[in-house]
Order: C-alpha cells, then sequence, then structure tokens
C-alpha cells in the first residue's frame, strides 16, 4: 500500500467498499486500477501487483509495469469440498497463472490474474459458494482452525466455530456482489454503514483462530484474536482466550515489534461471538489510526496495558472471563501422512514446498480428490491434507500419489517439511529480498550442514519473509530469516517449537555464507551438548548461545 495515500480517507468515502471500482474496471487504457482503488479491493481480496522482474526493462521501454492481480480465496477453518477444488484447480489453469498458492492462514491464491479476468475468476469461485471477500484489507481476516483429526469430534466443534466467527465478522457490504457478481452498479446502491466494522473499518489487519491443544498448528500466539479449545472428553467446554499477537515490525524502528498474544482467561462456547465482536470493536474504537505502522491491535494493548482491556471488555460484553485453564502445546508444525479418523477413515497430509502447487501436482490430486476424498483441507503451514479416505480406498490414492510424485514429506528432510517462505518476489511490492524461490536451494545447504552433523533427522522450524511483516511468521521459527536487501537477510534464532516463545536477531544483514557459517557452528554446539529430547531453539537459549526473549520488544535487540 503506497505510503502517501490517506488510507483512512479512502476507506471512509468508499461508500461500504465500492470506491471507483466500477470506472477503474472499465478503463481500457491501463491494465491497473485507480491508486485508491487499490486500497479499496485489498477488501475484496484483491491484491494489484507488479512482476517486479520486469519492472526495469518496462520502465526503459516506456512501458507501464506489468501489471496483474492476486485473488485470496477466503477458506474459513481451511475445508475445501471436492467440487470447490476441483474449481480452484481449473480457474488456475484458465484464468491464473496455472498455480494454487496455499497461505499460512489456510486461505488459497490465485496470482497473475488480469484486470479483465477478475469478475469472471470471482464469479467462478462463487459458484462453488466460495469468495474473496475480507481476505485481505483491514478487517478481520480467514478464520483458522487445527485441521488434525485426533481431537474427533472437538475439532468438528471448533470448525463449527471457526466457520460462525468468520460469518459474524465479515463486513456487511453488498458492494462485492454488486461489483463482481451483478456486474453494474444498482441504480441507487444501498450504502449501508457496517454494523461492527463502521465506516472506516479496522485500523489495520485483524487475524483471528482457533488451536486444539496439543497442537499449535495456527501458531495461536501470532493471531490478534486466539480461542485455545478446552475440551472434557469429547466436549468442547469453552476456550481459553487469547490477545494482541502480531508478527510484523519494521527494520531499524524499536516503536515496532513481533509480539506473542496474552492468554486471559476462560469463556463458554456461547460467549465466543460476542466476546470476538467486543474485542474487534476496542480496536475499531482505540487502535491508532494516525500511524498504519502503529495500527495492529497488538499497540493498542501496550499503550492501554491489558488491565485497561480487560475492564474495557467486561463492559461490553457483560461477560466476565473465569480464570484461563491449564493446556499444553507441543509443536506448531503439521503431522505428515496417513491418519486415521475415528470412524476408520483416513487422511493423507502432504508436503507442499511454500505452499506452491503447480500443473504437475495438481493434475495427478484431481481423480484422488474427487473420486476418493470427502473433503480437501489447507493446513496453517501451507500444506495439504486429502481427508475422508475410505479404508478400501487407501492403496489406491497412495499409489496415486506415489506416481504423481507427490510424497515429498517422505522424501524430504526434517528441517525442509519444517521449512516455510512468504510468497516475496517477484510479486510481492513490500518483499526486499526472494522468500518463496530461494529457500528450497537453501534448505539444500542446510540439510548438507544437518547430515554433516548427523542431525539430518532433528525437526527445526525454518521461515523465511522476504520484508519484515512476516507473512511467514519468521519470528516464531527455530531459524528465522527476514530480508533485508537482495541475497541479506536478519537472522533469528532461538524460538520454542511450540511456537511459546519468539526469537531474536543473531546476524544483521547477513549474507548467504555468513549465514551458514552462524548454522554450521551452532549445529556443531547442539550435537555436542543437546540434552536428551531437546529441541534446536530450547538448546540455544538453555546454552546462553541466544538470550531469551521475554517481550517483543527484545527480538530486535541483540
Ligand atoms: Fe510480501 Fe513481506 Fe509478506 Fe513476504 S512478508 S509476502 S515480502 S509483505
Amino acid at each position: 500500500m503506497a505510503a502517501h495515500l490517506d488510507v483512512e480517507r479512502i476507506k471512509s468515502e468508499s461508500r461500504a467498499l465500492r470506491g471507483t471500482l466500477h470506472e477503474s474496471l472499465k478503463d481500457p487504457t491501463t491494465a491497473a486500477v485507480a491508486e485508491a482503488d487499490t486500497v479499496i479491493t485489498k477488501f475484496h481480496g484483491i491484491y494489484q501487483q507488479d512482476d517486479r522482474d520486469q519492472r526495469e526493462p518496462r520502465r526503459e521501454a516506456r512501458l507501464e509495469p506489468a501489471y496483474s492481480f492476486m485473488i485470496r480465496v477466503r477458506v474459513p477453518g481451511g475445508v475445501v469440498t471436492p467440487a470447490q477444488w476441483l474449481a480452484l484447480d481449473k480457474i488456475a489453469a484458465d484464468i491464473a497463472n496455472g498455480t494454487l498458492r496455499l497461505t499460512t492462514r489456510q486461505a488459497v491464491q490465485f496470482h497473475g490474474v488480469a484486470k479483465e479476468d477478475l469478475a469472471g475468476l470471482i464469479q467462478r469461485i462463487d459458484a462453488v459458494l466460495m469468495d474473496s471477500l475480507a481476505a485481505c484489507g483491514d478487517v478481520n481476516r480467514n478464520v483458522m482452525c487445527h485441521v488434525q483429526p485426533e481431537a474427533g469430534p472437538v475439532h468438528e466443534q471448533a470448525l463449527a466455530w471457526s466457520k460462525r466467527l468468520s460469518e459474524h465478522l465479515t463486513p456487511r457490504t453488498t458492494a462485492y456482489r454488486e461489483i463482481w457478481i451483478d456486474g453494474e452498479p444498482l441504480e441507487k446502491p444501498v450504502v449501508e454503514e457496517d454494523p461492527i466494522y463502521g465506516k472506516t473499518y479496522l485500523p489495520r489487519k485483524f487475524k483471528a483462530g482457533i488451536a486444539i491443544p496439543p497442537v499449535n498448528d495456527i501458531d495461536i500466539y501470532s493471531q490478534d484474536l486466539g480461542f485455545i479449545a478446552i475440551a472434557e472428553g469429547d466436549q468442547l467446554i469453552g476456550f481459553n482466550l487469547s490477545v494482541g499477537g502480531g508478527m510484523g515490525c519494521s527494520h531499524g524502528d524499536a516503536e515496532t515489534f513481533p509480539r506473542l498474544a496474552d492468554v486471559i482467561g476462560f469463556l463458554k462456547p456461547d460467549d465466543l461471538l460476542n466476546v470476538a465482536e467486543a474485542v474487534v470493536t476496542i480496536q475499531r474504537d482505540f487502535g491508532n489510526r494516525e500511524q498504519r505502522k502503529r495500527a495492529r491491535f497488538k499497540y493498542t494493548l501496550e499503550d492501554r496495558g491489558l488491565d485497561w482491556f480487560k475492564a474495557e471488555l467486561e463492559l461490553r460484553t457483560g461477560i466476565r472471563l473465569e480464570a484461563a485453564r491449564p493446556f499444553h502445546f507441543e509443536h506448531n508444525g503439521d503431522r505428515y501422512g496417513w491418519q486415521q479418523w475415528r470412524d476408520g477413515r483416513w487422511q493423507c497430509t502432504l508436503f507442499v514446498e511454500n505452499g506452491r502447487l503447480y500443473p504437475q501436482a495438481l493434475a495427478p490430486l484431481k481423480p484422488i480428490v474427487s473420486e476418493c476424498a470427502t473433503d480437501v483441507r489447507l493446513t496453517p503451514n501451507q500444506n495439504l491434507v486429502i481427508a475422508g479416505v475410505e479404508q478400501d480406498d487407501r492403496e489406491r490414492v497412495e499409489q496415486a500419489l506415489i506416481e504423481g510424485g507427490l510424497v515429498g514429506d517422505r522424501s524430504a528432510s526434517a528441517i525442509r517439511r519444517h521449512s516455510m517462505a512468504c510468497v516475496a518476489l517477484p510479486s510481492c511490492g513490500l518483499a526486499m529480498s526472494e522468500a518463496e524461490r530461494y529457500l528450497p536451494d537453501l534448505v539444500g545447504l542446510i540439510e548438507e550442514l544437518a547430515e554433516r552433523h548427523d542431525i539430518a533427522d532433528q525437526p527445526i522450524t525454518l521461515r523465511m519473509s522476504g520484508c519484515p511483516n512476516g507473512c511467514s511468521r519468521p519470528y516464531l521459527a527455530e531459524i528465522g530469516l527476514v530480508g533485508r536487501a537482495p541475497g541479506r537477510y536478519n537472522l533469528y534464532l532461538g524460538a520454542a517449537f511450540n511456537g511459546s516463545r519468539l526469537n531474536r536477531l543473531d546476524l544483521d544483514n547477513a549474507n548467504e555464507a555468513a549465514i551458514l557459517e552462524r548454522i554450521d557452528a551452532l549445529f556443531a554446539g547442539f550435537v555436542a551438548d543437546r540434552q536428551a529430547g531437546e529441541h534446536f531453539g530450547d538448546y540455544l537459549v538453555r546454552s546462553g548461545q541466544v538470550a531469551a526473549v521475554g517481550h517483543g520488544r527484545e527480538v530486535n535487540a541483540r
């Protein structure tokens, strides 16, 4: 988002997210939309981007940048029906760049869509009951939910709540249908003021999710608003409420920092929507609208304090939270391979490197999904679950996966399986360095080090972002890499394997050789000194190689 744009004014004057999109879409003189409309399209799940690899040659040729659009489809809880999956697959081939990008928030993205194809694409996802509304923008985005089956009926209950939460916090505007589905503005459009978001929506993006202990796959501590499911047997009895997590910061700006969410109490399931709405409206009313870099909910909590927040929450809901119930998390990753559901059916979790599904992977998935699965699940770590496979079909699915080369989880090292990168170059306008296109090569070099030190089987979380916004949640990785400039990264170390402790800056603006040298030395120390069952990040802290981070402000302090 261009820094000079007056985002608050654009939102306020947008007539419930209409802006001048009708005119922009009809303008044949450019592949872009009007600059102010780039703010509005985000609320519709659409980012205008340009191919940064082509910027210079096009500038020299006096051509406008190679504009195209990214569309993010909202998938609450990450569950996609076979019909929806087949539609996504076909749209990727027909309209987008042939790939599907699974995101770190269980959504799915199309890249490389031309302006004139946007409406057609959205009509096709609408036909299978999907949408992109509020997948981006200053609103609550895709609601996440744990996808693994161990929790049985508790997962079903949590998933249902994630869908209700998503529906409750979706903007009420009819602009989405009017612009993309119906195609023509109503004679006199009903410009409704949103009952939750008002005219100016939230000061910044807002993220929510539901975790089911002991798995912290959604990285609950990174969410603005989190619900930690508490169960007795197979019955969900309520949620611990967590507030104020967030990843982004700016290089060299101590006023910005990643922050772990605070767990502040327990509530009954029936209070979830009431509490969630109150948290959102508190941020709507008290969030910083003067400085976008300080506009996330985490800064509202930092500036005003948790006691103020709890009092405000109680005032708005009439609910006094009970003391948080005990829980513990073991890891923040996915469990790969086959797992059996309680009813005897199976699911298979596939490793998808950095969430990118190319045509050669999409083709063999089609018959598997349409003939053998009840649904497909998108994980919070950019992986894919083939779900609801009958015992009799398991062998057939297994063979098809092998023939289609879709068993990467079994050949990939433990480090690669725990790696994750954001999109970054060439399409993200904020990227300072490569991420998705580079991480696979860097992982190969780190794998060589791991093999040399005989720790190739050691799971270590490794996450890379092309800028400090941290879309791949790098500050919660045992090894985090955040782009500074082409070929240069900040190296962060020492987060907890279960996502409950942030990492700390170790090398500033380092190149590949310096990063590998540092990791090599730390692997040597880990092998020599680790305790039984100890994870790499915990070792770094225990051994004093990295000072544990107590507060997010310390992440960038060495
Ligand atoms: Fe773009 Fe930065 Fe997010 Fe990566 S972390 S996708 S570079 S905004």
